[in-house]
């Protein structure tokens, strides 16, 4: 714990206060003794505020982002997020419209999801859209809800199985068991497909659908695409696109064309709309017909007197967020798409798949790849560098690509690949960051040989060492207790 950043509450000071309230323009009155607080108020900070704006600057300034340097964590879309999108996304007319003003108020703002839903159903191939859910793993919730509604609405009650193949994203798994379903796993292919032959052993009247991203989760795409939708349809099961990796494939492929029943886009992802860190995304969901009255509402339709209303459709599945999903979010989604156009969409996924195969092509020969294929928008890489003492791990190399500036590629991930590195570089990238970046991992590579001890001490730059992370998931500290901190630091 180098370092130390004082706590707020360590930087208080009795008496020193940061607001300046204007003068009171109304007369003083009474608030009746039980709606006053009793307690508590003497637990604030206090702080001026030069001191408080000091404070969160300086903790924002150990963030590593996207603005502050190249961050290529694979399956993830961490792209340069255009300030023109924010721009307007603080429209005040978007800003501050308040979810719950009449229909008749809110033209505008209708007007935006209306388009972005036809918009985002046109570039994936689906006729209907919601943009309801918070992120893309919420889409896939959705998602399998409906297989499920769909499946029981034809009276088809034995539909509890959902296909999952060994390489698909954690998420995947997870929502189909948090629906009540069932996880069935279908095993990949040498050639880092789907196994054709495993697939069609899993499928059954059991089988209310498969998961499946393309490019899967190797950044390779799927070329049996449409022999793996035909096997689940001819059982009767319906197939969901998880949407993460469509960065890859805009203007070029169709996911509604290739036979996918139902998607989430993550528009914090491909859309250019900032990844919240876990807080406001969306993962907007789009599908085929058949599909459309059990979507999540509400949705935005053009009436008939040409203004724009709110509906839920006739099975819905119902509301997967309160209002209108994360609306600041579909505005940078909207801006995004009309800034580039259809060209621009297709020309995004040519530079992230070339991007992608640089960056592969110049490191292969000292990080094997998984499986030696062309990729798509991002590649699987092995941190088991040639000559390198055994110790020498992907996370050592990850931990050293800090020192360097550089925020490492996703690890450990897909599971089905020892020591991956999964590097994702986005078409927001140039050239010469690019071979800053190879330069980097080539360095690194000769230090795994020469001077391993460097890979092992690794971050030696950044604000914290490198951390204990199973004492950290064991014994969290999650909220402000100055004597576990001391006793920490003590260590
Ligand atoms: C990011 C990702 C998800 C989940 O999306 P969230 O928005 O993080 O919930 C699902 N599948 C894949 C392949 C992903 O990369």
């Amino acid at each position: 714990m180098d370092n130390y950043e004082p706590h707020i509450y360590e930087l208080s000071q009795p008496g020193k206060h940061g607001t300046n309230l204007p003068r009171l323009d109304v007369p003083e009155s009474e608030l009746p003794t039980d709606l006053l607080r009793q307690d508590g108020m003497n637990d604030f900070p206090e702080l001026t505020e030069p001191e408080v704006i000091r404070h969160y600057t300086r903790i924002s300034q150990r963030n590593a982002s996207p603005d502050t340097c190249f961050y290529p964590l694979g399956s993830c879309t961490v792209k340069y997020n255009s300030r023109l999108n924010e721009e307007v996304a603080r429209y005040a007319g978007f800003a501050a419209a308040h979810p719950l003003q009449d229909a008749v108020d809110s033209q505008g703002a209708l007007r935006l999801i209306y388009e972005l839903q036809g918009y985002l159903g046109e570039i994936a191939g689906f006729s209907d859209v919601s943009l309801q859910p918070a992120a893309g793993a919420h889409g896939e919730f959705a998602g399998i809800l409906a297989f499920r509604a769909y499946h029981l609405d034809r009276n088809d009650h034995d539909r509890i199985e959902v296909l999952v193949p060994t390489a698909a994203h954690g998420t995947n798994p997870a929502t189909a068991a948090m629906t009540g379903l069932k996880v069935i796993e279908v095993k990949g292919h040498a050639c880092g497909g789907v196994d054709l032959d495993d697939l069609r052993t899993k499928v059954s009247p059991r089988t209310a659908g498969m998961m499946l991203t393309n490019p899967n989760t190797l950044g390779l795409f799927e070329n049996q695409i449409l022999e793996v939708c035909q096997i689940v349809h001819a059982a009767g099961g319906l197939m969901y696109g998880d949407g993460a990796n469509f960065n890859a494939i805009l203007g070029i492929a169709k996911p509604g064309e290739l036979g996918f029943d139902f998607m989430h886009y993550n528009l914090h992802k491909t859309f250019s709309t900032p990844h919240g860190g876990g807080g406001p995304g969306s993962g907007a969901v789009g599908c085929t017909e058949a599909l459309a009255p059990f979507l999540p509402g509400p949705r935005v339709r053009l009436a008939a007197d040409g203004t724009y209303e709110l509906f839920t459709p006739a099975k819905s599945i119902g509301r997967m967020k309160s209002f209108h999903g994360n609306f600041g979010m579909l505005v940078r989604a909207w801006t995004y798409i009309r800034t580039l156009g259809e060209e621009g969409l297709r020309e995004v996924s040519e530079i992230a798949v070339l991007n992608a195969n640089y960056v592969r092509v110049r490191l292969k020969d000292i990080y094997p790849q998984a499986v030696e294929r062309i990729c798509m928008h991002e590649s699987v890489l092995k941190g088991q560098i040639v000559g390198a003492p055994k110790d020498i791990r992907t996370l050592d190399i990850a931990k050293r690509l800090i020192d360097y500036g550089f925020h490492p590629p996703t690890i450990y991930f897909p599971l089905i690949v020892a020591e991956a590195l999964m590097i994702e570089p986005t078409e927001t990238e140039g050239k010469r960051t690019l071979d800053s970046f190879i330069e980097a991992m080539r360095q690194i590579a000769r230090e795994a040989v020469e001077t391993p001890e460097l890979l092992h001490a690794a971050p030696t730059t950044a604000s914290v060492r490198r951390l204990d992370e199973v004492r950290a998931a064991r014994q969290p500290i999650l909220r402000y207790d100055r004597e576990a901190i001391a006793r920490v630091r003590a260590e």
